[in-house]
Parts: C-alpha cells; structure tokens; sequence
C-alpha cells in the first residue's frame, strides 16, 4: 500500500509554510479566538507573510474579528484563495462558507474531519512565514485531525489559552496532556481575561441600595477628585475579577513543566477591536492588553 494521497497532497501544500502554530483552550469563551486573531494582526504588522486558519467549526468568529463578514471564498486553479485582509495576512474559515452567519453547523466527526483535510489540502496560501490555526475547544474530533494531517509537516507547537480560574485552568491541565500524548511541543500557556486594568476616568461610581436602586454618583465623586487629588485621575484602577488564589496559570504551568507566556488583562478596547474586526495595536487608544499581547508575542 503507497503512502494516503491525501497526506502526500498535505505535505506538498504545507511546503511552502514555515512555522505552523496551534491556538487550543480548554474551554471557549476564554478568548482563544481573540487571541488567534491578535497574534495574526501582530505577526503581519512584523512584516511576515501570514496565514490564519479557524477550524473551530461549530462557532466560527474569525471572520467577524478579522472584520471579514459575508465574505465568500473564490476558488483559482490553483486551489481556494484565503480572504485577505492585508497583503500578508490572508484567512480562511468555514464561516465563509454558511449562508448566514447564525447558522448553527451539526457536524459528525468524519465531516468536520473532511473540511480540516479540505483546508489543508486544498487551500492556497503561497509562502507563509507563519500559520496560525483557531483550534475548537476542549480535545475533539477536530483536534486529532489537525494533528495527524499537520504532524507529517511539522508542527511548531502549540499555545494554550485559559482564564485564571480553577474551573478553566483543570481543562487546560488536560489541554497539556493532549499536546504531550500526541507529542506536540506546547510554546505556552497565555492567561486571558487577567483582572481588569482600566483608567479610573472609565469608571462609573454608583450607590445601590437593597431594593437594587441604582443612584449614579459618577459626577460627584470626580468633582471631589479634581479638587482634591486630580493626580488620581491619572492612575489606571486594577482589580482582580475571577478567583485566582489557587496561584492561576502561572502556577499550573510550572507543576506542568510548560513556559508560561504571560497575562492579558479584560480590556473593553481589547472586547472592542474584535467586535469591530481590527488589530488592537494601531488603536493608540489601546488599552492595557495591546502592552501584555505584544510582551507574550515578543517571547514566542
Ligand atoms: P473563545 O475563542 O475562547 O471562545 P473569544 O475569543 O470568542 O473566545 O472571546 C469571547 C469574548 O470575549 C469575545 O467577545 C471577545 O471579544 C471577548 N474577549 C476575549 N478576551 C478579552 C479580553 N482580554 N478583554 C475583553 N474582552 C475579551
């Protein structure tokens, strides 16, 4: 028996890419795909050629954060073309391919399986310096595809996003243990949704009494603050959201033996540039995750 015609048609495709990067969370809502989509924004302002591929099929949001909604694939000879949104930074996901974007894909496993291979084989990236793949959440179907079509290729590794709290660190936990069973390199662990860092100006101060009536004091309390102290206007307010007290991502990846990348705070600018599809670093109203994304992008 010769080798899988399809695995041979992979590894032609693959080529021409350089470094191919998994994005994997334990849970979704953690911002896997924010950050997926940050990461790619971030590599193509470097001037690298880069591709980003979701195949997180069942709740496609690449198109949407890369500001590509109601875009449709075009298919050349030489295979389907990604959606650009710059010269170098090309996507391509399966939420082109829903007639709307609310259509909910119930997918078995072998289909999902078929589009992953499809995407791998069939689409033309030219030379890529980098490939970022939005995995799904959790380890599923899709996940040991991936793996299996890109392993023959070569994969960089992976990097795992979570929360800080317990509930989401223990998926995570077994996120890491996928990587080492199926001996994919894990290039680390990112904490998202970190706190809340905003400027105390952002703030709105309210009373509320037990009956839940809500009094707003917002104006009073910073015409007591411009009088009083107005240099406390200036400072950036930081609070801890989630329970982090088991000693958070951090701590999970040093009993794991997996680098840690560092910590994005909640960020309304960050919530922001994803609900308008664009790159939280040209915004030089960014807000504190733009410096924490770019410190974790500098040390992969
Ligand atoms: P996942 O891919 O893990 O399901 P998403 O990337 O879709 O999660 O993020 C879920 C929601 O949270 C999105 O609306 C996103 O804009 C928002 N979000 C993610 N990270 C942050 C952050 N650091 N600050 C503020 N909002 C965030």
């Amino acid at each position: 028996k010769g080798p899988d015609p399809d695995l041979v048609a992979i590894a032609e495709r693959m080529a021409t890419v350089k470094h191919k990067i998994l994005v994997l969370s334990g849970k979704g809502g953690v911002g896997k795909s924010t950050i997926s989509a940050q990461l790619s924004f971030a590599l193509a302002a470097m001037d690298f050629q880069v591709g980003l591929l979701d195949i997180d099929i069942c709740g496609p949001s690449i198109p949407k954060m890369l500001g590509l909604e109601g875009q449709d694939i075009h298919q050349s000879n030489l295979g389907w073309s990604p959606i650009y949104v710059e010269s170098n930074l090309g996507v391509m996901s399966i939420g082109f391919m829903l007639p709307h974007p609310d259509e909910a894909v119930i997918w078995r496993g072998p289909r999902k399986n078929g589009i992953i291979k499809q995407f791998l084989k069939d689409v033309y990236w030219g030379e890529l310096d980098f490939l970022v793949v939005d995995a799904p959440p959790g380890t599923s179907d899709e996940h040991i595809s991936i793996v299996q079509f890109l392993q023959a290729t070569g994969i960089d590794g992976a990097i795992i996003v979570t929360t800080p709290q317990q509930v989401s660190l223990i998926d995570v936990r077994k996120e890491v243990s996928f990587c080492k069973k199926v001996g994919i390199n894990v290039l680390g662990v990112v904490e998202n949704m970190s706190g809340l860092s905003q400027p105390l100006s952002a703030f709105q101060f309210k009373r509320i009494t037990m009956s839940g009536e809500e009094e707003d004091l917002t104006e009073w309390v910073m015409s007591c603050l411009k009088e009083k102290a107005p240099e406390v206007l200036n400072l950036v307010a930081c609070s801890e959201v989630f329970d982090s007290s088991g000693g958070g991502a951090a701590k999970m990846c040093s009993e794991m033996g997996v680098p840690f990348l560092g910590k994005v705070p909640l960020d309304p600018q960050l919530c922001k540039a994803a609900e308008e599809g664009r790159s939280c670093f040209s915004d030089n109203k960014c807000g504190a995750s733009a410096p924490s994304l770019k410190r974790i992008i500098e040390k992969l």
